[in-house]
């Protein structure tokens, strides 16, 4: 099955007044998970991929569930939780399994098993738009980052932070890109976030511009990364249903 962003980045084109800071308005939902649904942990604030219109948690990963939900035959319940709740849940078996934009990583692997990629990305820099003194990754040294907690931007910028190519930046977690990006302009200098998610978040706003972030002799900060639906460690049923949906 073939899903294509570009038609949700339509949808959240023309809804773009409801997927900034919507996760709050997560579908109530009854929680414990039985045999009769597919529980599914996702951050609803990461349009393309999953993002709230109409009270209603919709996007890429949440089609993709759907089809596996219907191929197994039960209803689909998917829960918005924290970026950084998702992985743990899966592991501990809270939920099914979590389908939120995640890159695969090898420390994730430690913990989850991951279907095979269904898209992958880069990391993107968000900045004014009238900004002209930030071109490379050097230059966000001393500045005020923003990325949403425990994604693999937030672990890259501590990373870049720790080993001195962005000597003296702050980094501020915030529970969604969007969130992070609202914060432009004030408390926030530049916000590193995934390709399409980037580029959603200045197609709704004007005053933004984003880019690839590279280092000052032009090679890419990070490698690309492909994103994975993630599944209890052993539970192979479920992960083959997944990759046939695939
Ligand atoms: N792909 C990134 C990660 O896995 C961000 C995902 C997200 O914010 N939903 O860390």
């Amino acid at each position: 099955v073939v899903f294509s962003p570009l038609l949700f980045i339509f949808a959240a084109k023309t809804l773009s007044p409801y997927i900034s800071a919507v996760s709050t308005l997560a579908i109530a939902s009854c929680g414990e998970k039985n045999d009769n649904q597919l529980l599914v942990y996702t951050e609803a604030g990461f349009a393309p991929y999953e993002f709230v219109y109409k009270n209603e948690i919709v996007g890429v990963d949440i089609e993709i569930m759907k089809a596996v939900a219907d191929k197994i035959g039960v209803e689909l319940d998917v829960q918005d939780t924290n970026f950084d709740a998702i992985i743990g849940g899966v592991q501990t078996g809270k939920v099914n399994a979590g389908a939120a934009g995640i890159t695969i990583t090898a420390e994730r692997l430690e913990s989850v098993d991951f279907s095979q990629p269904y898209t992958q990305t880069e990391q993107y820099v968000i900045l004014p738009a009238d900004n002209t003194s930030v071109k490379f990754v050097e230059d966000l040294a001393g500045k005020n980052i923003g990325v949403q907690q425990g994604t693999t931007s937030d672990l890259m910028v501590e990373e870049l932070i720790a080993n001195g190519k962005m000597t003296g930046a702050i980094l501020t977690p915030y529970n969604t890109p969007a969130l992070a990006a609202a914060g432009i302009g004030t408390k926030i200098d530049a916000v590193v976030t995934d390709k399409l998610t980037a580029e959603i978040i200045i197609n709704n706003n004007a005053g933004l511009q984003a880019f690839p972030l590279t280092n000052s002799d032009g090679s890419p900060v990070a490698e690309i990364e492909k994103y994975g639906i993630c599944v209890a460690k052993g539970n192979d049923e479920l992960l083959a249903i997944i990759n046939e949906v695939l």
